[in-house]
C-alpha cells in the first residue's frame, strides 16, 4: 500500500481530522482490505467516513469507483458538494438531471475519473445502470458497494423502501465486489432482516454504542401541545434550529402557521407538498445560520440523511409508532456533540390513535402483533418513572446506568398509588358493558366515575350504576392518566371498530380483584419546576463563548465570509467549515498559511482553496 492510500493519511490529508472515532478505524481497515461489513452506528457517529475513506483508498490503489446507494435524492447534491469541497471526485445520478448531465457523468464514470458515485436504489436496478456496472466490472474498475440507510430494506424499519429489496442484484451479479451496509437504527428483528434481505450473512458486524449522551430526553404529559411546545421553545431554544414532528400533514401546516404567528421562523414539510416546495424548505432549513432559529414542522417524511450538525432540539407533538422511529428522529438533534433536547408531549389520544392505526391496517395478524409489541415498548418508555436512556439503550440491547441527563433522572417524577382509582374505572367499564350490552368511550366512563349527570348518562340510565360517582374525588386529568396507562399496560383495549369503546382484557383481572397494585406517574399539574428554569436566549456554542473579544470578532468575520462562500457554491455553510473549525481558527489568530496546519476540519484541498482567504479575513478585523 502506498502512503497515499493509507486510511489514516487520507483522514488527515483529505478531511483534516486528526484521529478516527470509535470503531471507524476498524471498519475502514476491514473494508479497505476488501471485507464485507454491516455497520450500526448512531446518527452523528461518523458513518460517512466509514465508506468514503475506503472508497478513496481503494481508488488510489487502482480498484476503481465506489457506488453509494442512498435513498435521499434531495440530499445527494449536498453530499456530493461536501466531497467536492474536500477535493474528492464524486457525482450523483438521479432523476433531477437532464440527459446531457447524465451522459456527462456516465462518460466520466467510464473514464475512471470518479471516486464515488451516488445513486438511488430504483436507478441501480435499471438495465442501463447495470450495463454501466458490467462495463466497469469487466475492466476491474468496480471497487465497492456502500449501501447507506440499510434499514430501508426491512419492513420492520420505519422507512421501508421496496426498491431496496432489488439490491441483492449487486451481490448476485458482482459477487467479488465488497459491500458495506450502514444504518443508524436496528433492533434485533430489523438487524436480522437486513442481513437476510441483503445476504450479508458473512459480513463482519460493527455495532457501536447507541448512546447519544449530549441529548437530553424528556417526555411530558400532553395537555395543550401547541402552548406547551411554544413554552418549550421560548424557554430553552429561542433563536435555535429545531425539528417538530407531527402525525398528520394538516397538523404540520397548522403548527407551522401558529409558530410563525408567534414570531418563530417555522416551515412546513410533508409528502403532500410538491417536490419544489419540499426542496426549497429543506434547503432553507439546512442553509440557515445556526442562530437564525429556523424550525421545521414535519411529518416523518422529513429527516432521513439530514446532516445539519446544529439542530438543537427535536420535538414530538404526537407520539411516533415505535422506539426505532423515535430514536432515529430524536437522533437528528445535536450531531455536533453539543447539548440538545429531545422533547415529546404524549397523551391518551396518542395511545388510542396508534392502537387504532394498527387495528385498521390491512396487514397480516402476525405483522400487527409485532407492531403492537413495538408500540407497547414505546408506551412503556413514555410511562416510565426511571431513567429514559437506560430503557432506550436496553431496547437496542445495551446495558447502562441511570444517565443523569433525562427528565426522570433530573427530576424524579412523583409516583402515586392508583390502585383504587384503576379499580373504580375498570369496574365501571365492566358494569356499563353488563348493563347496556355495549361498550363506551373514555369520556363517558370518566363522567360516570365522577358522577356527572350528562345527557348521555341520563339516556342510558347510567346514574343507577353502583359505581356512579364513586370516583368524584379524582380530577379528570388523573382519571385520564390512569386510563392511558391501563391501555398502555394492556389491561384495556380500545376498539377502533366500535367508536373507540373500551374493553377489559385479561391483565385487568388481577387489578380489579385488588391482587395487583398500580403505581403510576402522578398527573402533574403545571410543570412548575420547569418554568423556574432560567430562560435561555440564543447563546453561541460554548466554545465560541470562551473566546476573548478579539477572537470573537474574528469568528464573526469568518462566519460572514463562510456565508458568502456557501451561497456562491449553493451549499450549507457547515459543508464549507463547521463552527468548531472556525472557532479553532479564530482562537489561533493565524498570520500565515502555516498557522492553519493541524486545525481539525482543514483538509489539504480546503487549505489550498481557502487558506489565504481565511488568513486575510481573520487579519482584517484588525485585532489579530
Ligand atoms: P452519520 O453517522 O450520522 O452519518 P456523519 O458521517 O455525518 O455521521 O458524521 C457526523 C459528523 O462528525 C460530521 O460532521 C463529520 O464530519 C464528523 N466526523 C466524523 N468522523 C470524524 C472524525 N474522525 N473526526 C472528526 N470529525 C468527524
Ligand atoms: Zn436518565
Amino acid at each position: 500500500m502506498s502512503a497515499s492510500s493509507v486510511p489514516t493519511n487520507i483522514l488527515n490529508e483529505v478531511f483534516g481530522y486528526p484521529a478516527f472515532r470509535g470503531q471507524q478505524q476498524a471498519i475502514v481497515h476491514h473494508v479497505t482490505a476488501g471485507g464485507d461489513a454491516l455497520v450500526l452506528m448512531p446518527t452523528g457517529g461518523g458513518k460517512s467516513l466509514c465508506y468514503q475513506i475506503p472508497a478513496i483508498a481503494r481508488q488510489r490503489a487502482g480498484h476503481g469507483v465506489t457506488l453509494v446507494v442512498s435513498p435521499l435524492i434531495a440530499l445527494m447534491h449536498d453530499q456530493v458538494g461536501a466531497l467536492h469541497e474536500a477535493g474528492v471526485a464524486a457525482a450523483f445520478l438521479n432523476s433531477t438531471q437532464d440527459w446531457e448531465q447524465t451522459e456527462d457523468i456516465e462518460r466520466r464514470l467510464l473514464a475512471g475519473q470518479l471516486t464515488l458515485l451516488y445513486a438511488a436504489p430504483e436507478r441501480v436496478g435499471t438495465p442501463r445502470f447495470l450495463g454501466l456496472l458490467d462495463t466497469l466490472h469487466a475492466h476491474g474498475a468496480l471497487s465497492l458497494f456502500a449501501i447507506d440507510e440499510a434499514h430501508c430494506v426491512s419492513q420492520w424499519g420505519h422507512d421501508f423502501r421496496p426498491e431496496y429489496r432489488q439490491l441483492t442484484v449487486l451481490h448476485e451479479r458482482f459477487a467479488q465486489v465488497p459491500r458495506i451496509a450502514l444504518t443508524a437504527t436496528a433492533d434485533d428483528v430489523t438487524r436480522a432482516d437486513i442481513i437476510e434481505r441483503l445476504q450479508l450473512e458473512h459480513a463482519k458486524q460493527f455495532v457501536s454504542s447507541f448512546d447519544r449522551p449530549n441529548i437530553r430526553y424528556a417526555i411530558v404529559e400532553k395537555k395543550d401541545p401547541t402552548r406547551q411546545l411554544l413554552a418549550f421553545i421560548e424557554r430553552e431554544h429561542a433563536g435555535e434550529a429545531g425539528i417538530v414532528y407531527c402525525q398528520s400533514r394538516k397538523r404540520v401546516e397548522e403548527l407551522a402557521a401558529t409558530l410563525c404567528e408567534h414570531g418563530i421562523d417555522a416551515l412546513p414539510y410533508h409528502a403532500g407538498l410538491d417536490a419544489a416546495t419540499r426542496q426549497q424548505n429543506q434547503d432553507r432549513f439546512l442553509r440557515a445560520e445556526p442562530d437564525a432559529g429556523v424550525v421545521m414542522c414535519a411529518t416523518i417524511a422529513f429527516g432521513m440523511g439530514i446532516d445539519k450538525p446544529d439542530v438543537r432540539f427535536v420535538a414530538h407533538v404526537d407520539m411516533p409508532k415505535n422506539i426505532e422511529g423515535y430514536y432515529q428522529e430524536t437522533g437528528r438533534a445535536g450531531r455536533d456533540g453539543e447539548p440538545a433536547n429531545a422533547w415529546m408531549a404524549y397523551g391518551l389520544q396518542d395511545v388510542v390513535n396508534q392502537r387504532r392505526m394498527i387495528d385498521e391496517s390491512p396487514a397480516e395478524a402476525d405483522f400487527k402483533q409485532v407492531m403492537v409489541s413495538k408500540l407497547d415498548a414505546l408506551l412503556a418508555l413514555a410511562e416510565a418513572t426511571d431513567c429514559r436512556r437506560v430503557r432506550l439503550l436496553r431496547y437496542f440491547g445495551e446495558a447502562s446506568q441511570p444517565c443523569g441527563n433525562c427528565d426522570n433522572c433530573l427530576r424524579p417524577p412523583d409516583v402515586w398509588d392508583a390502585t383504587d382509582c384503576a379499580r373504580k374505572l375498570l369496574s365501571t367499564i365492566y358494569r356499563v358493558q353488563q348493563m347496556s350490552g355495549i361498550g363506551f368511550g373514555a369520556g363517558h366512563i370518566m363522567d360516570i366515575v365522577r358522577g356527572k349527570r350528562t345527557d348521555k348518562v341520563a339516556q342510558f340510565g347510567h346514574e343507577q350504576l353502583s359505581t356512579f360517582g364513586i370516583g368524584a374525588e379524582f380530577s379528570e386529568a388523573q382519571l385520564r392518566g390512569v386510563l392511558r396507562q391501563l391501555i398502555a399496560v394492556g389491561a384495556l383495549h380500545v376498539d377502533a371498530q366500535a367508536y373507540n369503546t373500551l374493553k377489559l382484557l385479561e391483565p385487568a383481572r388481577p387489578i380489579l380483584k385488588g391482587e395487583q397494585p398500580v403505581r403510576l406517574r402522578a398527573a402533574t399539574a403545571a410543570p412548575a419546576r420547569e418554568r423556574t428554569r432560567k430562560p435561555r436566549t440564543a447563546t453561541p456554542a460554548p466554545a465560541v463563548a470562551e473566546l476573548d473579544t478579539a477572537a470573537q470578532a474574528r469568528f464573526a468575520a469568518l462566519k460572514a465570509w463562510r456565508g458568502e462562500v456557501a451561497r456562491e457554491h449553493n451549499l450549507p455553510a457547515y459543508v464549507i467549515f463547521h463552527d468548531a473549525t472556525l472557532t479553532a481558527i479564530a482562537a489561533r489568530a493565524p498570520r500565515s498559511l502555516d498557522d492553519l496546519q493541524g486545525i481539525s476540519g482543514m483538509g489539504a484541498t480546503k487549505l489550498e482553496r481557502y487558506g489565504e482567504e481565511v488568513v486575510r479575513v481573520s487579519l482584517s478585523t484588525g485585532l489579530a
